[in-house]
C-alpha cells in the first residue's frame, strides 16, 4: 500500500479543502408560468421552451 511520506500540514490540507465547498444549482424563473427552472432546459412545469411548448404536461 502506497504510505505518505510526510505529514500533510493544516494549511495543505485546508488549501485542498477550499475548493469542496457546494454551490447552489442555477436557477432562473419561467418566462410562462412563473416557476423556477434551469437554464437552457425545458420548464418541468409547463413545457416551455423559447416561449413554445415543447413537451406536453399530462394531467395540467
Ligand atoms: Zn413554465
Amino acid at each position: 500500500m502506497a504510505v505518505p511520506k510526510s505529514k500533510i500540514t493544516r494549511s495543505k490540507r485546508n488549501m485542498r479543502r477550499a475548493h469542496h465547498a457546494l454551490v447552489a444549482s442555477a436557477h432562473n424563473e419561467c418566462p410562462n408560468c412563473g416557476e423556477l427552472k434551469r437554464p437552457h432546459h425545458v420548464c418541468a412545469a409547463c413545457g416551455y421552451y423559447d416561449s413554445r411548448e415543447v413537451v406536453e404536461i399530462e394531467s395540467a
